[in-house]
């Protein structure tokens, strides 16, 4: 079902999206190499309760943590381990939290240490493909619109993309309809409207789209093995101009502060 929501809840919802946005630089305030992923999940667990909020993943579905870290290779819902993260990786992670009644959802690719030109340039280009799929999320458009805008850069700068996992809708539940798919046809699928609020959510490999799951039955890899880049927004549905609930704000402050 699709829920339609009121300003006040697009309000609540942009509450719980900057609480990820917050948690996510709290958590690249620690990003180096030697961290484990584990001891990344632990410091987002204690900021998203001690600013009265609950971890949106945490037993969601059976998920164990309160972050999904996806190392390199792995793609998305990477369960955190104590396998120190090390120089030239990179780290995808999603975040959710659950507050008012509402979650927020919002990922993020980060570099340890230096990474390589080819990997540069993946996040590069996976931060481009979810600018430009924001850009196409007004009324008027539909849900093709936003996976066209994606696929077309990705697959111009010669990216794999992933078609088995897909954006949302978001509100008090952390997956509604519409799926968001990162791939489609222009002037395709569900229409969007004022109201509406999408989880938008490009997951772009360097090599291959195919993907499969490990037998964690959560992580998902590339099935050539090459690293995969992860980055989401949320947005609601307005005339003329998206009105995007989540930022990269803090998360890029702190990484500036690290330079
Ligand atoms: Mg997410
Ligand atoms: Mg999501």
């Amino acid at each position: 079902m699709v829920f339609l929501k009121t300003n006040e809840e697009i309000e609540l919802i942009k509450e719980s999206s900057l609480l990820v946005g917050k948690t996510l630089a709290e958590v690249a305030k620690h990003i180096e190499p030697g961290v484990t992923t584990l001891m990344l999940d632990k410091v987002a667990h204690d900021f998203i309760k001690d600013h009265d909020a609950e971890p949106g993943f945490l037993g969601y579905n059976g998920f164990p943590n309160s972050l999904c870290t996806s190392v390199n290779e792995q793609v998305v819902h990477g369960i955190p381990n104590d396998i120190p993260l090390k120089d030239g990786d990179i780290v995808s992670i999603d975040c959710g939290v659950l507050k008012n009644s509402f979650y927020g959802d919002s990922a993020y690719t980060f570099e340890i240490g230096e990474i390589s030109e080819e990997i540069k340039k993946l996040l590069e280009v996976t931060k481009e493909c979810l600018k430009l799929s924001v850009a196409q999320a007004v009324t008027g458009n539909r849900v093709g619109d936003i996976g066209y805008a994606c696929q077309s850069h990705a697959e111009a700068n010669g990216f794999g993309v992933v078609r088995e996992l897909v954006g949302h809708g978001l509100g008090k539940n952390l997956h509604e309809e519409p799926q968001v798919p990162n791939y489609g046809r222009r002037g395709r699928g569900t229409k969007l409207k004022e109201g509406l609020v999408l989880a938008i959510e490009p997951m772009i490999n360097l090599g291959t789209k195919n993907v499969r799951q490990l037998k964690d039955g959560w992580t998902i890899v590339t099935s050539d093995g090459k690293p995969s880049a992860h980055y989401e927004h949320d947005v609601a549905i307005a005339k003329g101009e998206p009105l995007v609930l989540s930022t990269f704000e803090y998360i890029e402050e702190v990484l500036k502060s690290k330079k």
